[in-house]
């Protein structure tokens, strides 16, 4: 499976390409990438220490002694460079004219070692965010890799469903969740989300001693993380018959769930996507109670861009892969979160990624 979603060389080399017209375009001579995610995004590197300096004619991967054989069987097309003596100072050497760095991947204590370790005609400019501007559109392995993480995280559900909740605590829930990654392979894209009854209330929700009790809504949100991609989704079960008030939020969330999935469409943007759902939550009187974002891109990491908000300034694009999940929290009382993950099309959605059924399922 592995070899499956691996992209081929010529898939790097066309995003260094790009990075390195972007970079151009941008007026800078090179990009100082140290973000350990970019770098593998870039080169496949998949140790712990590594750089990229790429611009117009250059493409420049940088690693120390450690990594001399790895960087070899793993980085193609790539200049390899080993930096010796204390890492940014040995980065900061390779310096030359103006320089994009990422500076909101660097602290400000590491950004003034690039800087006094820079020869005095270098020019260091903020540059932070073009790799991840690259990352957002995937291409069809990334999407395979992605469906793959998400194909787990949906058998899991389907195990949960055929079994028991009630009388389970939370915790062992959870537990069951992240050994069934790792006997697959995969390890929890974030820690898994079990929050029953009142503990629905809370969004981030730790998992905890509580006992499921019957006749309750239990939110579960979790995600794997399978050869270097993330999946995310959000399910939430009823533990036996609810009450009127726990029903309905469900089909509150449920409903304006389906909306933001239809508003989903390259060229949109987010905060229109948004409220399309917002506004049906809004409408039954919620509107105080979803009190987060619709939805996020997902990738290499389970958090990235685009962002689904009300007050995003993101438009969408083909190959976006995106979550939308609106939810309901009643502090003390109840909660719900349904989320699917899916791939945006020129029109609509190209593909949902989560295939768990969103009808309100009793599960003992
Ligand atoms: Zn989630
Ligand atoms: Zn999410």
């Amino acid at each position: 499976m592995a070899d499956r979603v691996r992209p081929g060389p010529g898939t790097r080399a066309e995003r260094a390409g790009r990075l390195a017209d972007a970079v151009g375009t941008a007026g800078l001579d090179l990009l100082l990438v140290t973000d350990l995610t970019n770098v593998r995004y870039l080169t496949g590197f998949g140790g712990t220490n590594g750089a990229c300096l790429i611009g117009p004619g250059t493409a420049t991967f940088l690693t120390d002694f450690r990594y001399t054989d790895r960087a070899a069987g793993e980085v193609e097309g790539w200049e390899i460079g080993i930096v010796s003596g204390e890492w940014l100072v040995g980065v900061a050497e390779r310096l030359e004219g103006r320089v994009g760095f990422e500076d909101d991947r660097l602290t400000v204590r590491e950004a003034g070692k690039l800087e006094a370790g820079s020869a005095e005609d270098v020019e260091l400019i903020e540059a932070g965010g073009m790799v991840e501007d690259l990352r957002r559109a995937k291409d069809p392995s990334e999407i395979e890799a992605i469906a793959a993480a998400a194909e787990l995280t949906d058998r899991i559900y389907l195990e949960l469903i055929g079994r028991e909740l009630t009388g389970r605590t939370e915790e062992a829930v959870a537990r069951f969740v992240v050994d069934r990654m790792r006997e697959a392979g995969a390890e929890p894209s974030f820690p898994p989300i079990v929050a029953s009854g009142p503990n629905g209330a809370s969004p981030h929700a730790e998992p905890g001693p509580r006992e499921i009790e019957p006749g309750e809504l239990v939110t579960i949100d979790m995600g794997a993380e399978l050869d270097g991609y993330c999946s995310d989704c959000t399910r939430a079960f009823a533990t036996g018959e609810l009450d009127d008030f726990a029903a309905g939020i469900y089909e509150v969330t449920l409903a304006a769930q389906l909306a933001g999935l239809s508003a989903v469409a390259a060229g949109r943007a987010a905060v229109e996507v948004d409220r399309a759902a917002r506004e049906l939550i809004e409408a039954a009187g919620h509107g105080e109670q979803f009190g987060h974002g619709l939805g996020h891109g997902v990738g290499m990491e389970v958090h990235e861009g685009p962002r689904i908000g009300p007050r995003s300034n993101d438009v969408l694009a083909a190959g976006d892969v995106v979550t939308i999940e609106p939810g309901i929290y009643v502090s003390g009382r109840t909660g719900v979160r349904i989320e699917d993950l899916v791939v945006v099309g020129e029109t609509g959605i190209e593909r949902n990624l989560s295939s768990v059924p969103k009808e309100l399922t009793l599960v003992g």
